[in-house]
């Protein structure tokens, strides 16, 4: 009779070294993930490591990793990087083409944590030469979703979701038939403003907005957070990774951030992802798969939790939620140009020229307008999706000419 499950398998010997690629060294994920790699000797070798504009974080970044390649995205940041990694052996290089051929060298896994539209390029071609990629960044999916989604097929490449949700029902959904997923449901904390009044989130201040009270994030994630549109783009994301239809995503505001996600089948049965909330834990569920690593990450007491609450979204307060999923459902683009607009609302609430929800009115309107004119069409490819990022951002950065001088677009 065939085993089914073993507990007391023999190891195998030590295994070679997995090649890792990092990009997004220095951020709040590539952080992570280097402790991650520092926790777990012998385990992994860095090929390369990219980061956006810092020079010396990158550099002891890379130093620390013991990475053969460090790539900034920034041309203006070469001398610093060169300088700060000189005798070290660590080759140095700068500008976009430059994070290209670190997603290109050689690797068993492409950690893909670049924040924003940046990250897009460079995930995509790591895609496109079949790496095995634990995918960080949303826009992607979000802004480039159906050509990422159509060249991971034709790359035959696995995506490991590094998002704690869809990790979350990455692993609850094992190796599930798809026509059994009756509905798939991605939590919120809820944020900071949980609790507060649709008039007091409105006037609630880019410090307020910061204060997540259980994840902590980049400003831009924390303050889509806070707003409950980090919920509604990762609905979009797991439309696309999941291939699921928006009918059959839910969202429910899970205050403990216990439970991340979780699958429900068309015999009844629900399966969870739990775990304590510390990006650490999805981060190496993605460095080990197929294994698991053993780690220092959080881990859950539940009884120490003692209790798991869960309400329905308020789109009321949160109608950044509501706008994200009426762009998923009505398709055409509008997930791109949502976003795009997105990305500059933030940035001008967190320069102080806009209220919270003006937010989610700003998005609203872009998505209308593009709509009217027709700019809003399905983008084919990476480049049709940039394309039209960059045109919605201009717009949407070009209505705050007559609030302030000040330049917002910073990436
Ligand atoms: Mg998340």
């Amino acid at each position: 009779m065939d085993q089914i499950v073993s507990f007391s398998a023999p190891r195998t010997q030590a295994k070679p070294p997995r090649t890792i690629v990092v990009l997004g060294a220095t951020g709040s994920i590539g952080r992570s993930t280097a402790e991650i790699l520092c926790g777990a000797p012998g385990a992994f070798t860095v090929a390369a490591v990219a980061g956006g504009r810092d020079a010396l974080a990158l550099a002891a970044m890379a130093k620390r990793l013991g990475a053969s390649f460090a790539a900034l995205d920034d041309p203006k940041g070469y001398a610093a990087l060169k300088e700060a990694l000189a005798g070290t052996g660590i080759e140095a290089a700068a500008g976009p083409e430059a994070v290209i051929e670190a997603a290109l060298r050689p690797s068993d896994l492409v950690m893909g944590a670049i924040a924003g539209t940046a990250g897009v390029r460079p995930t995509f071609a790591a895609l496109e030469a079949g790496r095995t990629i634990a995918l960080a960044n949303k826009e992607c999916l979000v802004c480039a979703g159906p050509a990422f989604m159509r060249q991971a097929i034709r790359s035959g490449t696995r995506l490991l979701p590094v998002d704690s949700e869809h990790n979350a029902i990455f692993q609850a959904l094992g190796d599930s038939d798809p026509a059994t997923i009756e509905m798939m449901t991605l939590t919120a904390s809820g944020g900071p403003f949980r609790t507060w009044t649709r008039e007091q989130i409105a006037a609630a201040t880019p410090e307020q907005a910061l204060a997540h009270p259980n994840w902590a994030m980049g400003p831009k994630v924390t303050v889509d957070s806070a707003g409950l549109m980090n919920k509604g783009l990762e609905v979009i994301e797991a439309h696309y990774l999941f291939g699921i239809e928006p009918a059959r995503l839910d969202v429910l505001v899970h205050a403990q951030s216990i439970v991340h996600g979780l699958v429900a089948f068309t015999d009844g049965s629900v399966t969870a992802g739990l775990a304590a909330p510390d990006m650490k834990v999805p981060i190496a569920h993605c460095l080990g798969y197929p294994e698991r690593m053993k780690t220092a990450a959080r881990r859950l007491d539940l009884a120490s939790v003692g209790q798991l609450t869960f309400e329905r979204p308020d789109f009321e307060r949160f109608p950044a939620l509501r706008v994200a999923l009426d762009a998923l459902n009505t398709g055409r683009g509008l997930p791109t140009v949502m976003n795009a607009a997105n990305e500059i609302a933030v940035e001008a609430f967190l320069r102080k020229l806009i209220s919270f929800h003006d937010i989610a009115r700003i998005v609203e309107e872009a998505c209308e307008a593009a709509l009217a004119d027709g700019t809003a069409r399905e983008p084919d490819s990476i480049e049709d999706a940039l394309a039209l990022n960059h045109l919605v951002r201009e717009r949407t950065r070009s209505s705050f000419g007559t609030l302030d001088g000040a330049s917002l677009l910073t990436n």
